[in-house]
């Protein structure tokens, strides 16, 4: 049984269920170590790659031996390392709340800018101007800048929901923000939506995506096809902007 106790150390493991098994282990192209999450399932019959903002992660079959994950991660080695390099480029800076650092609004930038002695938070369009100097906790800067983008956010959602309540015929929900990490919307049956408060750094066209895709669940609490046909009523092209929020919505999730 060596094969057994070799897999058991390069394996860390993570996760734990009768039909799934997930692991973490690394492997070395060009003397660079890229580390990459492992995924055992007993319905899985082949080896599969995903690269996308969590890094590179393998399905494979129950039984796969280290060995054989190894030989296919070399095989694609060129395709991993490209892709790989393609989500890092893609990764926003760490916010580091200091002046002069570009924060988004609507998928425009605004530059925050430390105004000592002003009382309140302002924009002016290019420039969001918050009433502390430059030797301001970072942390309280935060706690300002975030609150000021929540303002916005529930603004700008409740005037969107009134914009688009007609036109589905539902009644008007009770607006909340959220702070999910993992999800931008969601609906209660009790017609309430949720919407998670860092949209607001997207572009209206993808806001507005959201809060259709939510309004629509107020007629249709699945996702069947009548649920996309009532987004489409409204949204021809909600594909391409659902897509966009998957491939590009992680940048606005940092604050
Ligand atoms: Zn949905």
């Amino acid at each position: 049984m060596p094969k057994k106790t070799k897999l058991r150390q390069l394996e860390l493991p993570l996760e734990f269920r009768a039909s799934e098994f997930v692991s973490h282990a690394h492997i070395a192209f060009d003397g660079r170590l890229i580390g990459y999450t492992i995924k055992r399932s007993r319905r899985r019959g082949s080896i599969t790659l995903t690269i996308d903002e969590r890094g590179l992660r393998v399905g494979v079959p129950w039984h796969a031996t280290h060995g054989a994950i190894e030989s296919e991660l070399r095989k694609h080695e060129t395709w991993i390392v490209r892709k790989l390099a393609q989500w890092e480029e893609r990764r926003a800076p760490p916010r580091r709340w200091q002046d002069g650092e570009a924060l988004m609004l609507l998928g425009e930038p605004l530059r925050l800018t430390l105004a000592p002695g002003l009382q309140a938070t302002v924009s002016d369009g290019e420039r969001l101007l918050v009433g502390m100097g430059a030797l301001s906790r970072s942390d309280d800067i935060a706690r300002t800048v975030i609150a000021w983008l929540r303002e916005q956010a529930l603004a700008c959602f409740r005037a969107r929901i009134a914009h688009y309540v007609p036109q589905l015929l539902v009644r008007p929900p009770e607006t909340r923000l959220s702070e999910a990490r993992t999800r931008w919307g969601s609906c209660h049956p009790a017609g309430r939506v949720h919407l998670n408060w860092r949209l607001i750094q997207m572009p209206l066209r993808l806001v507005d995506y959201v809060v259709v895709h939510e309004l629509s669940h107020l007629r249709e609490m699945n996702h069947s096809p009548r649920f996309w046909r009532t987004v489409a009523s409204i949204i021809p092209d909600y594909a391409a902007r659902r897509k966009e929020i998957r491939t590009e919505g992680h940048r606005y999730l940092l604050a």
